[in-house]
């Protein structure tokens, strides 16, 4: 199984990146904001657990995300991997995502990070909005929030996969194509 968590802040690309590689590959995408706004859609538990913290531009709690992750993963098994989008966010939920793949036998195959200037997000974010639609795309101190609670928050995940020799970094300013050709050739090598 190849899993492959695919790490950036808001507004990276890990969306757009994700989908051509699900295509390409026929993996499991599982990204953590979909399924809560797909949750929140359908009202259900999760949903009403993570909109508050959604609406702020603040992280959902680890065990919520966690428990969700769990439930998405069991269900995939027969799969031939996921590429994790959004998710894990905090080293605890990293930790919680090697012990869960652990007890299937399975393991984190390999972490690429997205990098790309913090203009950039803003400019791109604010170009989403008018296609996502997402409330949380169109609040500029929501924005900016997002961004700073990524770069407090999730940026010490990456160390987390340095120490396992899991991680890799590319530049991600250039075409959707130059970018996903990157991330191809990278996870070739896993
Ligand atoms: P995203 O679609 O990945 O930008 O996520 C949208 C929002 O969902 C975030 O701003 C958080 O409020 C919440 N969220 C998504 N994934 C996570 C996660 N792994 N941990 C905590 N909160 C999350």
């Amino acid at each position: 199984m190849l899993n492959i968590v695919l790490f950036g802040p808001p507004g990276a690309g890990k969306g757009t990146q994700s989908e051509k590689l699900i295509a390409s590959r026929s993996l499991i995408h599982l990204s953590t904001g979909d399924l809560f706004r797909r949750s929140i859609k359908n009202e259900t538990n999760y949903g009403k657990k993570a909109q508050a913290y959604m609406d702020k531009g603040e992280l959902v709690p680890d065990d919520v995300v966690i428990c969700m992750v769990e439930e998405k993963i069991k269900n995939h098994l027969d799969g031939r991997g996921f590429i994790f989008d959004g998710f894990p966010r905090t080293i605890n939920q990293a930790k919680a995502l090697d012990k869960m793949l652990e007890g299937y036998h399975l393991s984190i195959s390999g972490m690429i990070a997205l990098e790309i200037p913090e203009e950039e997000l803003k400019k791109r974010i604010r170009g989403r909005f008018k296609v996502s639609g997402r409330t949380d795309d169109q609040d500029e101190a929501k924005i900016e929030n997002r961004i700073a609670v990524h770069n407090k928050e999730t940026t010490p995940v990456a160390n987390y996969y340095k120490s396992q020799n899991k991680f890799n970094h590319i530049d991600g300013m250039g075409s959707i194509e130059e970018v996903y050709h990157k991330i191809d050739a990278i996870i070739s090598n896993y």
